[in-house]
């Protein structure tokens, strides 16, 4: 059972109306105000999720002494100043990824939120997903030996409504690098337990992207134990199929796939060589999987389940697998 907290819901957004919003209803949660730049379309996004009011002040929430926390998902340049904002304000804040588009702002909103003793979390949703645990689990077991490789495959078709911004805007963090590399970059490190030391790649525009950003890259990462993970990631493959993650092992292999989607399901197999189990795994709302941690940190002091610390490295990560795809080159990733 999840505590109740009261929230203040940063920006009009579509991740916060179609999946957060609900996720915060199924976990009981009070929705207290919404911050839009717009007033009537605040109104509207209050009136239609639930929310009790609207405002265009984020004085106005972040304070409101009956307000406990944040979830901020306005377009990634203003994550910044509003986590700052609201961690000042006293609230606990889970902010979209990417946290923001340079390490030194993160930075500063991770100063801000220590300095205000309060909870700082990234929504790295993925690490909520049954497939996901289910897969560490095993891997850090040894259920497949040694692991020698992964294909991370995150290719899939960005649905119109999203064909904004992450297409048009470099300063607003646009371009699949960011947007997908990051929760990339966070499974990997996820679900193997190290950290990457290189990356090399190429990446391209395929027609949908415009102002110079890219909708498709592909990059290779070597990490610390010499595992090379490659990942596949676009916005314009109609016909891609599933998601998957293949983990191939000296003793075994991992394949789930559905493994990046934002909804809960997909498969999990495990093979030994021509023997191959289908395993269980939970099936729960990768996003209130999330909130549930986050308050769960917020009532005893401990970690959400991925920090701020993890969502600076995670844009760590793809900025580098980024700069590599760019540049056609090699890039090394220092040591956290
Ligand atoms: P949206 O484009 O839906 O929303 C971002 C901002 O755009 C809103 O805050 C809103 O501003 C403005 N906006 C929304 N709809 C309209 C409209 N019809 N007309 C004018 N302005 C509008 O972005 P997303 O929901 O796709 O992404 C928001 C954040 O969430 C990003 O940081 C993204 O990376 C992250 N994200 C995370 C996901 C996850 O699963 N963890 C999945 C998808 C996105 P205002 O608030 O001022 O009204």
């Amino acid at each position: 059972m999840t505590e109740k907290k009261r929230w203040g819901i940063i920006g009009a957004s579509a991740i916060a109306r179609d999946w957060v919003i609900p996720a915060l209803q199924a976990e009981g949660q009070d929705l207290v105000a919404v911050l839009s730049s717009e007033a009537e379309r605040g109104k509207a996004f209050a009136r239609d999720c639930g929310i009790e009011r609207a405002s265009t002040d984020i004085g106005d929430i972040v304070n409101d002494d009956d307000i406990d926390c944040v979830y901020i998902s306005t377009t990634n340049e203003l994550h910044k100043p509003h986590a700052i904002a609201a961690a000042n304000g006293g609230k606990h804040v889970l902010c979209e990824k990417p946290l923001a588009l340079e390490l030194a702002d993160v930075d500063a909103m991770i100063a801000a939120a220590d300095t205000a003793g309060v909870v700082f979390a990234t929504n790295h949703h993925m690490r909520g997903s049954g497939l996901h645990r289910k897969l560490k689990e095993l891997i850090g077991s040894g259920a497949i030996g040694k692991v020698n490789s992964v294909r991370l495959f995150h290719a899939g078709y960005l649905p119109e409504h999203l064909q904004t911004w992450r297409l048009t805007h470099p300063e607003k963090g646009g371009g699949v690098a960011l947007d997908l590399g990051v929760h990339d970059a966070d499974t990997l490190r996820n679900i193997l337990g190290e950290e990457p030391v290189e990356v090399t790649g190429l990446s391209a525009g395929r027609g949908m992207a415009q102002a110079g950003l890219d909708d498709t890259a592909m990059f290779v990462l070597r990490m610390q134990s010499g595992i090379l993970a490659i990942v596949h990631e676009s916005f314009v493959e109609k016909h891609a199929g599933p998601s998957r993650i293949e983990v191939m092992g000296t003793e075994g292999s991992l394949v789930a796939t559905g493994a990046m989607a934002q909804a809960p399901g997909g498969a999990l197999t495990l093979r030994r060589g021509d023997a191959v189990e289908l395993i269980d795994t939970d099936r729960n709302s990768l996003y209130a999987y999330t909130i549930a941690m986050f308050v769960a940190a917020i009532e005893n002091g401990g970690a959400p389940l991925v920090s701020g610390r993890d969502g600076r490295r995670s844009l760590e990560i793809a900025l580098a697998a980024e700069a590599a795809c760019r540049g056609e080159t090699r890039v090394s990733i220092p040591p956290l």
